[in-house]
């Protein structure tokens, strides 16, 4: 038989792809190597307890989001909440509760001593509306390919809904954040360096302007807490295919990728398949091994995603009768605000509910990450790796036990994970995680409109737009999969 598309990797990427071709009644198999989907987005299980493998906290559960709409329209069985606070942001000089609410966010900061509180509505009232901008954008359908810069630039400044963008086009977040005098407002500075970190992966200085503005609505846009794990939401993802008549092939490698007439012939670990199109939820590292190992126009991707990160990671297992705040939560910490927010120095723990019942008597877990900068580590040789990920992995248990001694003391078990564990269970060689940082500059703009690598062979995930996050990597797979079956793509 052949399938209409084959999708390599049920990544929030290859699971949007699916279910939207599904949608549609294409006929599509997903193979993934795993034996359970979400790939960094996913809930494993080890002696006993169940822990998020990385991404935490997501996006897009408002009523008429994207994950809204797919939990409706398939009946999944999946709960959500929403923390209040969503975060809790904790550096050596103050606290900051950030609820799901921007006006709320614009008080907490306006009531620390001195703040200049005119100045700050007047950024968040620009960052709504450049942000809501760039959503829309996103939208257009006047942006089909082919598509390159020079004609995103000219498409801006003709349309007049765009133009509060263009200023900002090439410029950091922190000159957004100076021209409106509040450069010398610290509270401000450590709260959008965090934020900027977690989202287009790279500081205020560093992050270009307008993607850092429009995804600090990360926190505004439906942000929810999936009861029992994000494995929940992908598990459920992975039932609405099958019943849509899609099929799942899971604990199934995809080894090799030749065109062939017609389409594409796919080996895995237990023969082959051949479709018509094929969707890769894979970085361009691993596309390009699928690929025989010569793909140039990969390259440019393969160098803009290895500029980026890898992730150290904690796991712990608290003791059951541990006194937290009973909801699962999340805390940013900060040890030193005048440090990089990586190694250690920043470290995100996101806490599991009382009711979760993760590990033996009911008990709670912790997964908490931290930035790995992945030109230096891929610098040392495998020994010295081994040995910066343990100091890196120490600091992270440092920032814990001094921004919050109630993880350290309760914590019983822990496990941790490097750039070589993502690159063993996620497939994705070297450990990078994270997608291509959106730097300033014109280059965080390619890539916009999906367009194949190859005739018939598409990519989704993070390394591509819209970049990385759950709700981001599951609308860029909706999108191209809707490109694919020639119908139009769905809206954020
Ligand atoms: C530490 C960490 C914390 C994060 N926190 C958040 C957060 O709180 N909120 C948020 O929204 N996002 C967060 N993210 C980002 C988010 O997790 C990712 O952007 C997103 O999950 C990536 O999805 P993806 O589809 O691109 O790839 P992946 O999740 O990597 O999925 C790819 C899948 O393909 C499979 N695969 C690979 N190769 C093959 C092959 N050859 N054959 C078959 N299958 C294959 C893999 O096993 C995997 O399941 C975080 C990421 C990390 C690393």
């Amino acid at each position: 038989m052949i399938y209409d598309c084959a999708i390599v990797g049920a990544g929030f990427g290859g699971l949007g792809a699916a279910l939207t071709l599904a949608e549609q009644g294409a006929r599509v198999v997903l193979c993934e190597s795993l034996k359970y989907p979400g790939g960094c987005a996913s809930t494993f299980t080890r002696g006993g307890w169940r822990f998020e493998s990385g991404a935490t906290l997501f996006s897009g559960f408002d009523d008429g989001q994207l994950f809204a709409r797919w939990i409706d329209r398939h009946h999944l069985p999946v709960e959500t909440r929403v923390p209040d606070p969503l975060v809790e942001l904790r550096t050596p000089q103050f606290t900051l509760p950030v609820s799901a609410r921007r006006d709320e966010l614009v008080a907490r900061l306006g009531a620390f001593p001195g703040a200049p509180r005119d100045r700050l509505a007047a950024f968040f009232a620009r960052q709504e509306s450049l942000a809501g901008a760039l959503w829309s954008l996103f939208d257009d359908p006047a942006l089909l390919p082919p598509f390159n810069a020079r004609a995103l630039l000219t498409h801006l400044a003709r349309s007049p809904r765009y133009l509060p963008l263009v200023p900002w086009i090439g410029r950091s977040l922190a000159e957004v954040v100076a021209a409106h005098g509040l450069a010398d407002f610290e509270p401000l500075r450590v709260y959008l360096d965090a934020v900027s970190q977690i989202t287009v992966q790279a500081s205020a200085a560093d992050a270009e302007a307008p993607f850092a503005l429009a995804t600090m609505d990360y926190y505004f846009r439906g942000t929810r807490h999936v009861h029992g794990g994000i494995g929940v939401l992908a598990e459920a993802l992975l039932d609405a295919v099958r019943s849509l008549g899609g099929e799942v092939r899971l604990s199934e490698s995809v080894h090799g990728l030749t065109p062939v007439a017609g389409g594409w012939r796919v080996r895995t670990r237990r023969g082959e398949v051949t479709a018509r199109q094929v969707i890769a939820n894979v970085i361009p590292q691993a596309l390009t091994g699928l690929l025989g190992g010569e793909a140039p126009e990969l390259a440019r991707l393969t160098a803009r995603v290895e500029g980026g990160w890898g992730a150290a990671m904690l796991y712990l297992g608290l003791s059951p009768g541990a006194a937290l705040r009973s909801e699962a939560h999340h805390l940013e910490l900060v040890d030193d605000p005048a440090r990089p927010f990586t190694e250690g120095n920043h470290v995100f723990c996101s806490i599991s509910g009382a009711d979760e019942a993760r590990g033996p008597g009911g008990a709670r877990t912790v997964t908490a990450s931290t930035h790995v900068p992945m030109a230096a580590f891929t610098a040392l040789g495998p020994a010295a790796q081994g040995e910066y990920i343990t100091r890196v992995q120490s600091a992270m248990g440092d920032t814990i036990a001094r921004r919050a001694p109630e993880l350290a003391d309760a914590t019983v078990h822990r496990l941790t994970a490097s750039p070589r564990t993502f690159a063993r269970f996620v497939g994705r060689p070297g450990g990078y995680v994270g997608g291509a940082p959106r730097v300033r500059g014109i280059a965080s703009y390619l890539g916009m409109v999906p367009a194949p690598v190859r005739p018939g062979l598409w990519m989704v995930g993070d390394s591509v737009f819209p970049g990385q996050s759950t709700l981001a990597t599951a609308l860029g797979g909706a999108r191209v999969a809707a490109l694919v079956a020639g119908r139009s793509p769905p809206r954020a």
